[in-house]
C-alpha cells in the first residue's frame, strides 16, 4: 500500500494507471535489441493532503540528455523578472538553487541581478526551486531540506507544472517515472503549511500549458509584517479556485486522464497507419521522455515511424525506450524532408518551424503528437 510522500498517510487511491512502461530516460543504444525492462506507471492521489504522486518507482534515474527548449529559457527570464519586480530578489541577497536534473538553472540570471549564490548547505535569503522538487521521492523531506536553508525573512520560490493544467489539457503523459509529485496549488500549500510556511504570492506562465511560480515565507514572518499582504493580487486564490473547478483533488477528474491517454494513443496509431498506407513519410521530432509512454501505448514501431530527430547530439545513435525507433540528428531529417513531422514537445513548435524552414518549403507540415484523438461512434 502506498504511503503519501508528503503527509505519510496511507489513505488514497490509484487514479491513473498506464500499465507497464519502460523507464522514460532509458535510451538504449540503437543496436540494443531489447526487450527493455518495464515497470508499473501509476498515479496515486493522497486522500488526506491531495498530493498526486507516483505510486511506486523502481527505476533508477539516468543522466538526462535533454536540451533546453528556448521556451524554457525565455520563461526563466520572465519569471526572474517578475519575482524581482515584486521585491523578492534584492541585490546582495544570498541565493540557493535546487535545480531540475533536466537543466535550466536560474543562477546566471540571478547573478546578473546582483544576488549571491551560496555553497551547498549554506543558509540563504532566497531558495529557488525550478522543477526540482518533483524529482524527490521523499517530498516532505525534500521540502524540509529546502526550507531549513532559509534564514530569517527568507523566501522560497518554487515553480511547478500545475495539476490543474494537467487535468484541464488532458496532459496524461506528464506522468513519468522519476517525477514523484504533481502539485495542485492546494496540495503544495498543504505541504508548506505542514512546515509552518504560507504563500506570499504567485505568478502564472504559459509554459507547458500552465506553469506556476509560487513564493512562500514563514507563517510567523508573514503574519508579523504589516507591510506584506499575502496574495495581494489574488493569484493564489485564483489558483485554488482553478483547482476546485477542474477537480484537482477529485479522483474521478484524474481518472478522466486515462480516457484521454487511450484516445490519444489510438488516434495516433490510426493516423500513422493511414499515412503509411497512403505512402506518406512521417518523422518524429523531440526524443523526449514524454513521448515514450505515448509511443508504447500506441504500439508505434519503426515501420510506421522510422526515426525521431532530436537536437541533442548525446541522443543520436540511441533508440527510443520500448519501441526501437532510432533517434537521429535534425540534419538527417532535413536532408530528406518528410511529408509530416510529428512533434513530441509542443513547446518547441515555433522554435523548430523557424529552425527548419525546409520542411514546410518542401510541402511538409508540423503536427503535435498529443493532438490526436480517436472519436468512437
Ligand atoms: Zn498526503
Amino acid at each position: 500500500m502506498p504511503t503519501c510522500r508528503a503527509c505519510r498517510h496511507t489513505n488514497g487511491q490509484i487514479v491513473l494507471d498506464l500499465g507497464e512502461q519502460p523507464a522514460c530516460d532509458y535510451f538504449p543504444r540503437g543496436d540494443d535489441p531489447g526487450p527493455d525492462p518495464v515497470y508499473p506507471l501509476q498515479m496515486w492521489l493522497c486522500g488526506r493532503c491531495a498530493l498526486a504522486q507516483l505510486a511506486a518507482d523502481p527505476t533508477v534515474p539516468r543522466e538526462p540528455r535533454a536540451t533546453e527548449p528556448a521556451a524554457l529559457v525565455a520563461q526563466a527570464a520572465d519569471a526572474v523578472g517578475r519575482a524581482a519586480a515584486a521585491g523578492l530578489l534584492p541585490v546582495g541577497a544570498r541565493v540557493a538553487e535546487y535545480g531540475s536534473p533536466h537543466g535550466g538553472s536560474w543562477l546566471p540570471l540571478l547573478r546578473d541581478r546582483g544576488l549571491v549564490p551560496v555553497a551547498n548547505g549554506e543558509s540563504a535569503d532566497v531558495v529557488v526551486d525550478c522543477f526540482g522538487l518533483m524529482h524527490a521521492a521523499d517530498q516532505h523531506g525534500a521540502l524540509a531540506g529546502r526550507l531549513a536553508r532559509l534564514g530569517a525573512g527568507g523566501v522560497l520560490l518554487v515553480q511547478y507544472h500545475s495539476l490543474a493544467t494537467i487535468i484541464e489539457h488532458g496532459q496524461w503523459n506528464a506522468l513519468r517515472h522519476g517525477h514523484y509529485a504533481y502539485y495542485s496549488t492546494e496540495s503544495l500549500l498543504a505541504m508548506l503549511a505542514a512546515q509552518a510556511f504560507r504563500a506570499l504570492t504567485a505568478w502564472r506562465f504559459d509554459l507547458y500549458g500552465g506553469t506556476v511560480l509560487l513564493a512562500a515565507a514563514r507563517d510567523a514572518e508573514v503574519s508579523a509584517a504589516a507591510s506584506t499582504t499575502p496574495d495581494r493580487d489574488g493569484i493564489v486564490a485564483d489558483l485554488l479556485a482553478e483547482d476546485a473547478r477542474v477537480g484537482a483533488a477529485d479522483p474521478d477528474a484524474l481518472r478522466g486522464l486515462a480516457d484521454r491517454a487511450r484516445a490519444t494513443a489510438a488516434g495516433l496509431a490510426d493516423w500513422l497507419a493511414a499515412e503509411r498506407d497512403a505512402g506518406r513519410r512521417v518523422i518524429g521530432y523531440g526524443a523526449a521522455s514524454r513521448a515514450v509512454a505515448l509511443l508504447c501505448m500506441a504500439g508505434v514501431d519503426r515501420r510506421s515511424l522510422p526515426a525521431i530527430a532530436d537536437a541533442s547530439p548525446a541522443k543520436h545513435g540511441l533508440r527510443m525506450p520500448g519501441t526501437g525507433i532510432p533517434v537521429v540528428s535534425p540534419a538527417q531529417m532535413s536532408a530528406s524532408p518528410p511529408d509530416s513531422v510529428l512533434l513530441f514537445v509542443s513547446d518547441l513548435r515555433s522554435e523548430v518551424k523557424a529552425a527548419f524552414p525546409e520542411i514546410e518549403a518542401a510541402g511538409g507540415r508540423w503536427l503535435d503528437a498529443d493532438s490526436f484523438t480517436r472519436v468512437r461512434g
